[in-house]
Order: C-alpha cells, then structure tokens, then sequence
C-alpha cells in the first residue's frame, strides 16, 4: 500500500519494514465479539453484540458510530485491557487472553498524557521503561523517534515550552518507540485545531507509509475517517454491531477530492439515520 504525502520523501528504506514475512493473517481480529458492563444502578449495559472485523497487516481500518456506541471498549479490547464476554480477539494471530508480548501494540489516546516535570525525550522513553533495556538505549531510541515525527529539536522542551500539535506529536513519538505492529488510536487529534489535526492526519500516513504499522483508529470524525483509513467500520448504536464495513480505494491524498466528499456525505447520512433510528425505537 503506497500514500502519497506532502511531508517529505518516502524513508521506507532505513526505517524497519514490521510486516511479517509470507503470512496473510489479519494484524488485529475480532470474531463475534461481544461484552457487557455493570452500569451504575447495577443493570447489565450491553455494548458489543457479536462484533467482527479484521485489521489487515499494513492497514489502517478507521472505527465510526454514535457516541457510546463501544468504540474505545473495541481498542481496550484490542489492547488486552479487558476481556470479551464472548468472541476472541487475535492479535498477530494470538487470542489476546493468551500470554502474550503487548509491546507489538501501542496505544495512543486522546489527552496526550505526557507527564509535565519530564522533558519530552524522557516522557517518550517512558514507554520503554517496564522491560529490562539500558537507560541510554531507551534515550537513544526515544530520541530517534521524536526525529521520526520531525521534533528532534525539542527533545529537552518541557511539555508546557511546546504547542498542541507538538505534544501531540511527543505522544505519537512515544507511541511509536518501542516500534509496534500495531497502533490503536483513540481519537488522538480531536482536542487539536483544523489545521494542526490536518498536520497530524499527514504525519501518520507518511509514518504507517514508513513502517508499515497496522492502525485501527476511533474517530467521530467522519471525514478523518475518509481521509485516513484503507477500510471504514460503521457501528450501529449500542449494542453496537458491524453496520458496515467498507474498503476505500480513494488515492491519496483525498482531502477535498470529490470522491472523499461523496463519500464522507454517504457515511454522514448513514450515521444519521441510525441516531434517528434510535430515537424513535
Ligand atoms: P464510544 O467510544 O463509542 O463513545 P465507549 O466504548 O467509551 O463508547 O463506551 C461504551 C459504553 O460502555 C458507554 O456507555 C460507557 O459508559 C460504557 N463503559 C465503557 N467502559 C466501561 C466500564 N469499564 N465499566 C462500565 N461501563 C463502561
């Protein structure tokens, strides 16, 4: 899979190519997945319904439904973080329930999380600080990463010396250290203004064109999801199941280009109608 992108020239050559050799298992599986949680007043809330989607090695597969619908419940799936009711989710082929290496998966969330008293080189090696390797190896590691999103300069800057887009680009760095198959992002650049989300929606198709990381990305943002993904979920409302699964072959880029905006209106349209399905059921 090739995206054209406006940053700089393709890299691909140093930087290393994760896809696994000879095999055509998806990166990230869910079959049949469901899941319940306690709600508050302790009834059952039923958020998954027999869920199923893959994630193929080098892509990256945008999630979209209404709020509440169990988007981020999917990622916290994905990540190990909880277990399904029913269903399984393999990663890399392995059932997450099994012991398993979770540094083949990084996690970027929504606030960016960076730790205030640490310069931004220490808050990205700080995801390589649980396993055994030697402080200056994750240093050096974290600083190349921060060369890899284009803030090799600001390595020493406290988070508070650097602008949104930039601390946002400290928390894909580190998302990105400890050099992942996959990378699940849970709407990173909603709290960013239009253009530095632009910048931000650039950056990660020039890395994941560079290293070949398989994304599954949440997103309310219907045109992010447009210009991004290689394959859209629409969810339906909770319980949410697979209401459509899309491939989108658009060449990049597609910011703007008719076929973008077709079918960011379609999808817009389908989300809407399932808001109005739901109000009145
Ligand atoms: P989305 O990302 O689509 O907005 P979420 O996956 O965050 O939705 O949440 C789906 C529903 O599950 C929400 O009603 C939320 O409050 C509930 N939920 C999520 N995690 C938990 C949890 N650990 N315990 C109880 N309820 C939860």
């Amino acid at each position: 899979m090739t995206h054209a992108n406006d940053i700089g020239t393709r890299t691909g050559a140093i930087a290393p190519d994760l896809r696994p050799a000879g095999t055509s298992q998806p990166a990230l599986s869910f079959q049949n997945v469901s899941k319940e949680f306690a709600a508050a007043d302790g009834t059952r809330l039923e958020v998954l319904r027999g869920v199923s989607f893959d994630v193929p090695v080098g892509e990256i597969v945008a999630i979209i439904g209404p709020s509440g619908a169990g988007k981020s419940t999917l990622l916290n799936l994905a990540a190990g973080l909880i277990a399904p009711d029913r269903g399984s989710i393999k990663v890399m082929g392995q059932d997450t329930r099994s012991p398993m290496d979770w540094r083949c998966v990084g996690y970027m969330f929504q606030d960016d999380r960076l730790l205030p008293w640490r310069i931004a080189v220490r808050n990205v090696a700080l995801a390589l600080e649980v396993g055994a390797m030697p402080a200056a190896e994750r240093l050096r590691r974290a600083q190349d990463a921060l060369e890899l999103v284009g803030l090799g300069q600001f390595a020493n800057a406290y988070p508070h010396e650097l602008s949104g887009g930039m601390r946002s680009r400290v928390a894909l760095a580190r998302s990105l250290v400890g050099e992942p198959r996959i990378l699940l992002m849970d709407e990173p650049f909603s709290r960013l203004d239009a253009q530095t989300r632009g910048s931000m929606q650039r950056e990660v198709l020039r890395i994941q064109d560079m290293r070949h990381v398989s994304i599954l990305f949440v997103t309310h943002d219907v045109e992010e999801a447009v210009i991004l993904a290689d394959r859209i979920v629409l969810l339906s409302p909770r319980p949410a199941r697979v209401r459509r699964n899309i491939p989108v072959s658009i060449p990049q880029p597609r910011i703007g280009t008719g076929a973008a905006v077709a079918l960011t209106a379609e999808l817009r349209a389908s989300l809407e109608a399932d808001t109005i399905e739901e109000i009145s059921a």
